[in-house]
């Protein structure tokens, strides 16, 4: 018997109780020392991101990418290896981490940002924690990943009662030897979406980063590709840069200057900056629309979709359809259509959770539409990840008036 409880309801009282009882049936299953390890890991605090909270299965990357910012964040090049908690422990973690929803209406799992959950020495522990999340949890599950993933792998992932999202990255057929001096050619990760999607899953091909001066002249071959090899679509990227990856590409022979053009800030340090792309992005939309692939502009619209292609009806759990993500802002077709998702809220709810969570005092305003909820108190404390709870638990924008 599956040990998850989740619920449809988009209420923040219901989300709270249980998360109540899943911290007591998971400090029930663990030793003292275990859990005092869970609470002391950053997956118990960290705040999502847009794509999610990240997830991780191992600490540093063997890969070497040239384009990869985990050597300025302090992670390294040298060796992939696992992360110390055990899935319960992990699970322990998030369940604790106050900024997130548990269930399959909850915050999504991103795995994927400081190694690739498919190195050779993690597979064991991505699949531990895919399993422990099943049996607790049931939160939605996205990955990125180059490396080869056996058949077997695939099918122990396309039997667990969750909802897992997969991203195969590639970037470049010409220049990989170059730029992922050790990563599985581009063949092979097509091979990957293909045997992933025969498998069952709903594999994406993700274009990231959309590096300018090479993606122009490869564009319509990788999404030919990823067509041919069964991709439902494509997550359009963007690119970050720092100073020592733009030493690194220049010594590979990129031209560079075309990157230092589109900068959209200083570059200081291990800062790092993103690129203006907005050209390359439209052009990548149009190109997979030809080809009939679903064209993303972030990663969890591509997890959306695939809840959706399981029969959830829910909204991007980023409420990505606020703003200028959301594809079907730019007239492209998404299947997700999240729009048509928003759920009921109830306004009694919404203020408590705004009392509880961004601990409001004196609410003077509050405005309930399809897309935002707006707030304006006396007295009110918030941060990035209280946002993204409030986010994920109502599918709108949280906007506070001053
Ligand atoms: S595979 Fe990903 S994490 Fe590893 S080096 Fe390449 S970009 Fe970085
Ligand atoms: S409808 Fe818009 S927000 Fe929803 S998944 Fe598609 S692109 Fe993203």
């Amino acid at each position: 018997m599956k040990e998850y409880m989740y619920t449809m309801t988009m209420s923040y009282r219901e989300i709270k109780r249980v998360k109540e009882e899943l911290v007591k049936i998971l400090r029930s299953r663990l030793s003292e020392e275990a859990l005092r390890r869970a609470l002391r890991d950053t997956h118990s605090r960290r705040a999502p991101r847009a794509c999610g909270l990240t997830v991780h299965v191992g600490i540093g990357c063997s890969n070497r990418c040239l384009y990869c910012y985990i050597q300025d964040m302090g992670f390294r090049f040298t060796e992939t290896r696992p992360y110390p908690l055990s899935g319960l422990e992990l699970v322990a973690a998030i369940a604790h981490n106050p900024y997130i929803v548990p269930g399959i209406q909850g915050t999504y799992l991103a795995f994927g940002s400081i190694s690739d959950p498919f190195y050779p020495t993690v597979v064991v522990k991505t699949l531990d924690y895919f399993n422990n999340i099943e049996r607790f949890m049931r939160n939605p599950c996205q990955f990125s990943t180059k490396m080869t993933i056996d058949d077997e792998v695939i099918e122990a992932m396309r039997r667990l009662d969750l909802v897992i999202s997969p991203l195969v990255t590639i970037v470049t057929i010409t220049r990989h030897r170059e730029l992922e001096p050790r990563a599985p050619d581009p063949w092979t990760r097509f091979d990957t979406i293909r045997r992933l999607r025969k498998g069952g899953l709903q594999p994406f091909l993700f274009l990231r980063p959309l590096i300018p001066g090479i993606i122009e002249n490869e564009i319509d071959e990788l999404m030919d590709e990823a067509k041919r090899a069964g991709a439902v679509g494509v997550v359009i990227g963007g690119f970050r840069v720092t100073k020592t990856i733009l030493r690194r590409l220049e010594r590979a022979g990129v031209k560079v200057d075309e990157l230092r053009r589109r900068l959209r800030g200083r570059l200081r340090g291990t800062k790092q900056v993103n690129l203006n792309l907005r050209d390359l992005k439209e052009l990548a939309l149009e190109v997979a629309k030809e080809r009939g692939l679903i064209g993303l502009l972030s990663a969890c619209c591509a997890m959306t979709n695939v809840l959706n292609l399981h029969g959830y009806r829910l909204a991007c759990a980023n409420v990505c359809f606020a703003e200028g993500l959301c594809v079907l802002k730019k007239g492209y077709v998404c299947k997700a259509r999240c729009p048509e998702k928003v759920p009921k809220v109830d306004e009694d709810d919404i203020k408590e959770a705004i009392e509880e969570v961004l601990k409001a005092r004196g609410l003077t305003h509050l405005y309930i539409d399809r897309e935002y909820i707006e707030v304006h108190a006396r007295a009110l404390e918030y941060n990035e990840g209280a946002l993204r709870f409030l986010q994920t638990v109502y599918r709108r924008r949280i906007v506070i008036r001053r």
